[in-house]
């Protein structure tokens, strides 16, 4: 599978579709999941074109790697979410649930 640059993440990095921005830097952009599925859902998506979790954990270098998570922490902190509970996902292919082809976590949390 070859990603696709017309799949709706490409877009609303590209700024075609928008977004409810939480937060954004180099190396990342999140916003609001547009369908909620707790009191926070929020989407963590990388700017560089990775399909899903195993192409991005297979094909990004370990500096770019290293770059995502270090904002993913900064978004733990900027939803004031790190004394609190929540949960991080990622789908992963049609059969893990994944319906859009731009590797994203879920971060959710009812606090
Ligand atoms: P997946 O099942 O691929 O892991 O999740 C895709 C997620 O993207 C879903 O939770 C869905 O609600 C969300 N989503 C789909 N289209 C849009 C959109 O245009 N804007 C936003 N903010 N979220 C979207």
């Amino acid at each position: 599978m070859n990603y696709d640059t017309e799949n709706i993440f490409a877009k609303i990095l590209r700024g075609e579709i928008p977004c409810e921005k939480i937060y954004e830097d180099a190396y990342i952009l999140s916003f609001k999941d547009i369908t909620p599925q707790a009191k926070t859902h929020v989407l963590i998506i990388p700017k560089d074109p990775y399909i899903d979790i195993a192409d991005f954990l297979q094909n990004a270098d370990s500096q770019y790697q290293s770059c995502f998570w270090q904002s993913v922490n900064k978004i733990i902190d900027h939803l004031n979410l790190r004394s609190k509970g929540f949960q991080m996902k990622a789908h992963k292919g049609k059969d893990g649930g994944q319906e859009v082809f731009h590797f994203h976590l879920h971060l959710l949390s009812n606090n």
